[in-house]
């Protein structure tokens, strides 16, 4: 926190640039010399002050900070370093740079033929500017590599010459929106009824249902009152036909905040936010602390997701400060989801949040028909059954496409010698090395550190030759499936396959179009992706995610599966979906059959509260790192004492081993609190953490506390 040198200094929300010790630092200022309760002494100097206005203009976004950081128990300075842009920690100015272009002089078109031969780039670009029909971007400069030098080379020969484009995007065209059904426009109409007021509404709607058109719709609206609207959805990349159907609707009103942006460009986006420039924001999880001149209402789409919740740093959840922005800035906040969360649903069913509930595919097709596989004593080729693989031949001769899902990517996830049963482990972690087979050789890797290392050529035990892979990964069911089905293109969608820019368009297209026949992928190809030619949806092992030491599995099993299952029969013909399993009597399967999310969701929110978990309880989780295993330990059970010696209402579990039990050589525990009412658990942490903060092992451990938390 840092203190302006005068009463009447910067007001609060400015940036300073101040003394660090031997550094100099920016900083926000976040309280006047009047409400300080420092001393003169403790007071230092501002060496500049860089902003005139606060760059938070909107005042309720600046409250949400506060709240956030009480909320999550981290100092506002944390808070703020997640929600600035970059260029803006950097000390960049919060001003929108005009926007230049560049033109072609007619003095340069005359000396055009006097550039020397040699003068190769300064000829390009010359000719680039005589033959372009419009003024030069400087987006266009880049594509076209004409470099800063070049540039102003040219201007200093007066050869081209600069303008400045106004602001304001140009009126657009705006794309037809659909005609609604009635469940659609009962949505509409609802949140409609909510301007100027601040309401949770959740869209709970099948896939296919139509969601996005009530999004669409309902911010059309907003437009027309001439107020904007925020966006929050997964993952960006993922998902690159969500965004296209906002730019298709509202062209360049749209602004889209996402990880591949430079500094500068982020910073364009946010600036026209806060100016109303842009009336439509699209963005991931940090895309919440966007400033908005005339915010009017806030929707998160795949509410459930677990990226809206940040895992390192400030554990923040995007979504539930969605709804904290909402509610200061006196909006409507939008949650949508065929599979919502048991956290929303539960608020939705106490009629905390109005619940819109759309049961029917827009397209007007039945929802695909699922079946259970029993896979038990059944011979499988490579993780096929017999009648599995007799579907997809069926499907494929059809002319329909196949989507086979398996969350593991890699090759096998285990390497293992086949005479004394070694298994390639990772040094580091508490876990197994995946067999990858690269483009040119293969390679092991561990999925948690990062760590890889080449094909060992022999067991490092026994120096046995013959190593085996055990179980299968993305890369060899599509080693397999090519093999089988070798008349029908097929494409692998995993992390690997997709971490070149674009090139999740590129399949998404191919598979939209109809080329790419079999699709292979981990959950990348569950979320929110319309593929209208799969008719089938193989599931190949749901076993995994049935039994876990996380109170949240089922729940993520079952959105995992309905989404997925919701890939299939979105248009033309009904879809269906094939799930392998060795255990077809789990209660979780068999309510899933009828494809019924509310159903299986009610049952599981009756579990927990039962066995009091939340929604119906609320959770803190202290996690403790270090390479030496009894200091964590010994850490987390100081915490632990001190916490039931100040509060006896909280239910402490643990300190237990993490899940991952030791990752990059660190050995990792944690302490679960858990209380039955929120307003017992948040004071308790603020009274208990100055102490933990002072535990003589908190500086020798690595800490952190996760309000909420989402990964046990
Ligand atoms: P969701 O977001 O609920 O999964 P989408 O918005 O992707 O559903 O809609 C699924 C499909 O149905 C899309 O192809 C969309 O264009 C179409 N659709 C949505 N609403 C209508 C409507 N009212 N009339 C006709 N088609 C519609
Ligand atoms: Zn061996
Ligand atoms: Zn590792």
């Amino acid at each position: 926190m840092y203190l302006s040198n005068h009463t009447s200094g910067p007001p609060i929300g400015c940036r300073v640039k101040v003394p660090f010790g031997s550094r100099e630092l920016i900083g926000v200022v976040s309280a006047n010399l009047e409400n300080t309760p420092l001393t003169e002494t403790d007071l230092k100097s501002v060496i500049e002050v860089i902003d005139t206005q606060p760059i938070f203009t909107d005042p309720n976004l600046w409250t949400l900070l506060i709240k956030a950081s009480h909320y999550y128990h981290h100092s506002l300075g944390d808070v703020l370093a997640t929600a600035l842009p970059n260029a803006l920690i950097k000390g960049k100015p919060a001003k929108l740079e005009p926007q230049k272009t560049w033109q072609v002089t007619e003095l340069g078109k005359t000396d055009y033929a006097m550039i020397p031969a040699r003068a190769v780039r300064q000829r390009q670009a010359m000719q680039y500017f005589i033959e372009a029909a419009n003024p030069v971007s400087s987006e266009e400069l880049n594509i076209q590599d004409i470099s800063a030098s070049t540039l102003r080379s040219l201007a200093n020969k007066g050869w081209i010459n600069a303008q400045y484009l106004s602001e304001t995007p140009a009126k657009v065209t705006v794309g037809q929106s659909l005609t609604l059904n009635d469940q659609q426009r009962t949505a509409v109409d609802a949140i409609n009824d909510y301007q100027n007021c601040f309401k949770t509404l959740l869209i709970d709607g099948v896939t296919g249902s139509g969601k996005t058109e009530v999004y669409l719709q309902a911010i059309a609206k907003q437009i027309e009152l001439g107020r904007q609207v925020l966006i929050l959805i997964p993952e960006i990349g993922l998902t690159p036909q969500t965004v296209q159907r906002f730019e298709q609707r509202f062209a360049n009103q749209v602004g889209v905040l996402h990880s591949g942006l430079t500094d500068g460009q982020r910073l364009t986006t946010w600036l026209k936010a806060r100016e109303g420039i842009l009336k439509i924001i699209i963005g991931t999880r940090s895309a919440i602390f966007t400033p908005m001149k005339t915010l009017g209402m806030i929707i998160v789409d795949e509410e459930h997701d677990l990226s809206f919740k940040q895992q390192d740093g400030l554990k923040y959840s995007s979504r539930d400060l969605a709804i904290m922005r909402g509610q200061l800035t006196n909006i409507p906040v939008i949650l949508g989801s065929a599979t919502p969360s048991l956290e929303s649903l539960q608020n939705a069913l106490n009629d905390r949040y109005k619940h819109l509930i759309l049961t029917h595919r827009a397209s007007g097709h039945p929802p695909p028909a699922l079946t259970l596989l029993d896979c038990k004593n059944q011979p499988l080729i490579e993780g096929f059954s017999q009648p599995l693989l007799q579907a997809i031949e069926r499907h494929l001769a059809d002319q329909q496409q196949v989507l086979v899902f398996i969350n593991r990517r890699g090759f096998a996830p285990i390497l293992m010698c086949h005479k004394c049963g070694w298994i390639a482990d990772c040094k580091r972690c508490d876990s197994y090395l995946t067999l990858h087979q690269g483009a040119s050789h293969s390679y092991l890797q561990c999925h948690h550190c990062g760590h890889y290392q080449k094909h060992p050529d022999h067991c490092p035990k026994c120096h046995e030759k013959e190593l085996i892979s055990v179980g299968q990964g993305t890369e060899r069911i599509e080693q397999f499936l090519a093999k089988r089905f070798p008349d029908y293109p097929i494409q692998r969608i995993d992390r690997d396959t997709t971490r070149r820019k674009q090139a999740m368009s590129q399949y998404i297209e191919a598979a939209k179009s109809g080329s790419t026949r079999l699709l292979v992928g981990t959950q990348m190809i569950a979320k929110g992706h319309h593929f209208p030619k799969v008719t089938l949806v193989a599931v190949l092992d749901i076993d995994g995610a049935l039994f876990s030491s996380d109170f949240r599995a089922p729940e993520r099993a079952a959105q995992l599966l309905i989404q997925v299952a919701g890939r299939a029969g979105r248009e033309l013909t009904q879809g269906e979906v094939m799930i392998q399993t060795h255990h077809p009597d789990h209660p979780l399967l068999r309510s899933l059959t009828h494809l019924n999310y509310q159903q299986v969701a009610k049952t599981l929110l009756q579990e927990r509260a039962a066995s009091l978990l939340p929604p119906h309880t609320h959770m803190a989780l202290i996690r403790a790192e270090s390479h030496n295993k009894q200091q964590a330990l010994d850490f987390l059970s100081a915490a632990r004492e001190r916490m039931s010696a100040t509060n006896s209402q909280l239910e402490l579990l643990g300190p237990v081993a993490c899940a991952i039990s030791r990752k990059a050589g660190r050995y990792r525990f944690q302490l679960l609190i858990n209380a039955t009412r929120r307003s017992e658990l948040h004071p308790a942490i603020s009274q208990i953490l100055p102490d933990i903060e002072n535990l003589p092992l908190a500086s020798r451990v690595r800490w952190s506390l996760d309000i909420d938390p989402q990964d046990l």
